[in-house]
């Protein structure tokens, strides 16, 4: 007799139309601590925090944004992802909407991707492409495709070696007078860079590689 298949997780409701809420979004209960904690390293060679914990550096020695959690407190928002939560998905290879695992075949993980405006599509594509969107189960792929405000052209790739690639976030340099300022873009920054001790990073970026059919139709994410 075969084994019953493990029940799928399911994405949080919120709200009267019990709108799915990503298990990677971040909700208005969830506050960052950043300002007035940050400083500068006794060396002068970077930022730390003032009462730095291992926890928030990760293994390449990058600083990381703090936020607490409370997933499921307050307002969902639903273009921004929580940092510990979006890293843990794509250490872990978690659903982005459920929480739960990730649809994985012989071609790979399930990754749900834009599709690029014509100019910068080309033959290989998404090859090599760089990606802070954790991966997806198949019954949250549809989900996905029809509720997340970044995909209005999605295409289902699946890609057999996603490589952790680097970090998203922003610079924050200090100024004249010895303060802190944030830079005021969003930078992603590959591991091993020079100015990674300015960085404070937000979210994992990981290289799709080894993706199969970046033409895989809509729907037959299965295959
Ligand atoms: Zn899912």
């Amino acid at each position: 007799m075969a084994a019953a298949p493990a029940t799928p997780a399911l994405p949080l409701l919120w709200g009267r139309n019990n709108l799915p809420v990503p298990y990677a979004a971040r909700w208005s209960a969830e506050r960052a601590a950043m300002r007035g904690v940050l400083t500068v390293r006794p060396d002068g060679r970077g930022l730390a925090y003032r009462d730095e914990a291992p926890a928030d550096r990760d293994r390449h020695g990058v600083l990381w944004a703090r936020l607490t959690e409370a997933q499921g407190e307050g307002r969902p928002d639903f273009g921004s992802l929580h940092t510990v939560r979006q890293r843990r998905a794509m250490f872990d290879m978690l659903c982005q909407v459920c929480g739960g695992p990730a649809s994985r075949t012989s071609r790979g993980w399930l990754f749900l991707v834009q599709r690029p405006e014509t100019a910068e599509e080309s033959a290989d594509w998404p090859e090599g492409l760089l990606s802070t969107k954790p991966p997806v189960c198949e019954p949250c792929a549809a989900l996905a495709a029809r509720y997340c405000p970044h995909l209005t052209d999605p295409v289902a790739v699946r890609v057999r070696k996603p490589r952790v690639w680097g970090v998203f976030g922003g610079f924050v340099v200090p100024d004249a007078d010895g303060g802190l300022v944030p830079s005021p873009d969003d930078h992603t920054l590959p591991y091993g860079h020079s100015a990674a001790c300015w960085f404070l990073a937000s979210q994992l970026v990981i290289e799709l590689t080894r993706c199969w059919s970046a033409c895989e139709p809509f729907g037959m994410v299965g295959a």
